[in-house]
């Protein structure tokens, strides 16, 4: 859990190559949104694609625009993991948890990305205190490696 990738884009500047799935966005497996994901950008860019006559130089910079935000969120939601496993903010985490379902009558985290409409920024967005003590907090957060994949994915014709 020490290093993942977090790329600014998804598709190489030649419109030749996309990022889709665990190639895009690295997951930890604690939320079990790996294959949710992967199956959510193949149904954007599948309808990116019909929308605009399979032109690519249409297609895959609006598929970055769109997908990449929510992957971010997607990789960085996994980081509850971080105080889930923790010792004493693991115990907060729970019984704010059970507050949260039994008292205010809302869903867990889980329920949440299991809903067919959730969008993880917006999921993110709800959990912002947890993801913001799991990258300030704990001793050692993941550290996260930006870099454009533009740059990376460009292809020699
Ligand atoms: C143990 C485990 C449990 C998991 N549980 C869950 C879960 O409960 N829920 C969930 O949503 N996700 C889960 N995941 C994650 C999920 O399986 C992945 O996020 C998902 O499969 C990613 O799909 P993908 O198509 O991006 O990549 P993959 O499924 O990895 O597909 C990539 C494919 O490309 C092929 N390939 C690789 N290199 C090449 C090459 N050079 N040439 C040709 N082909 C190549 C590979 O053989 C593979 O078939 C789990 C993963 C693991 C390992």
């Amino acid at each position: 859990m020490n290093n993942w990738s977090q790329c600014r884009y998804y598709h190489d500047l030649q419109g030749q190559v996309v990022l889709i799935g665990d190639a895009a966005h690295s997951m930890f497996s604690f939320l079990g949104q790996g294959c949710t994901a992967a199956i959510k950008d193949a149904v954007v860019l599948d309808s990116l694609l019909r929308q605009h006559d399979d032109q690519l130089s249409l297609v895959l910079p609006q598929f970055s625009a769109q997908q990449v935000e929510e992957g971010h969120a997607a990789s960085d939601l996994g980081l509850i993991a971080l105080i889930f496993y923790h010792r004493w903010l693991g115990l907060l985490y729970k019984v704010t948890t059970l507050l949260w379902v039994v008292v205010l009558r809302q869903p867990i985290i889980f329920a949440r990305l299991n809903q067919v409409d959730a969008n993880y920024v917006q999921v993110l967005h709800e959990n912002r205190f947890w993801i913001w003590l799991a990258k300030k907090v704990l001793s050692n957060p993941p550290k996260v490696a930006k870099q454009s994949c533009s740059k990376q994915l460009s292809v020699d014709r």
